[in-house]
């Protein structure tokens, strides 16, 4: 009621298109921009690894649980799933939660996903950011999405890992060096991961390699299963087996990130 009226004499643009907002929502988005952005990626994808399953990408198999890609570099976690592409305003509320910490938008990426939650996990838990990061940022966007995840869901949120050094923006670099980026950069606690399947969750899907590399760790701290989830998919034009720079991601993901 008191947003209600507070709307009526100063209504606030939307954040992503800038009309005025009709309701004074917890998310400043209008329901235009909402509507937009909660489009599914636009191609299927690969069940195991969770890729796009695109013309380069595609499986002579579609039947099979896994593509071309994910068959030559088997991933490290079980499955993986994204509620949104990671474009158009899926893209600006993302960039709403990270660098404007609108933290409403982490409210509306979980009911987002809420759908794409798997059977049998035992919690939930975040891609960590570096210390430095969280600190300059306030707040790990993962972290926030998947606690109200669990609470959609049901499922408690456990912090388990832990990012021992920061990264690189993985987008645009090699195979090779995406490994090499990421390799030793986490690490799990045992006690926790020992027997347990896990729910993974990071804010956007690049190339994989971040969650991969947590899911390593996590397996070999004894995690039984890990189970992928983002909230958004950035389709990566996959040529053969490399990555085409040409089509990756601008802006946010060009500076250093956990992606
Ligand atoms: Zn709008
Ligand atoms: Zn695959």
């Amino acid at each position: 009621m008191a947003g209600g009226i507070f709307c009526l004499f100063f209504p606030s643009p939307c954040r992503i298109c800038t009309s005025p907002l009709e309701h004074a929502g917890r998310l400043p988005v209008c329901r235009s921009c909402l509507e937009a952005a909660s489009r599914p990626p636009h191609a299927p994808a690969c069940v195991r690894c969770g890729r796009a399953r695109d013309v380069s990408n595609r499986d002579s198999d579609p039947a099979a649980q896994g593509c071309n890609y994910c068959r030559a570099y088997p991933p490290n976690y079980d499955s993986a799933a994204s509620a949104l592409g990671y474009s158009g305003t899926a893209r600006e509320i993302i960039l709403l939660l990270k660098f404007q910490k609108v933290r409403t938008a982490a409210q509306w990426l979980a009911r987002q996903m809420a759908p794409l939650v798997p059977a049998g996990v035992d919690f939930i838990t975040a891609v960590p950011l570096g210390r430095k990061r969280c600190r300059s940022r306030g707040f790990n966007q993962s972290e926030l999405i998947a606690r109200s995840l669990g609470r959609h869901a049901g499922l408690p949120y456990r912090n388990v890992l832990q990012r021992r050094r920061e990264t690189w923006a993985q987008a645009g670099l090699e195979r090779d060096k995406r490994r090499h980026n990421v390799e030793n950069a986490f690490r799990a606690h045992p006690a926790e991961a020992n027997g347990r399947r896990i729910l993974l969750l990071d804010d956007v899907l690049t190339t994989g390699a971040t969650v991969n590399a947590c899911a390593e760790v996590l397996k070999r701290a004894g995690a039984i299963a890990v189970h992928v989830i983002t909230a958004t998919r950035a389709d990566l034009e996959l040529h053969g087996l490399g990555i085409n720079s040409t089509s990756e991601p601008s802006g946010a993901l060009a500076t250093p990130s956990g992606l």
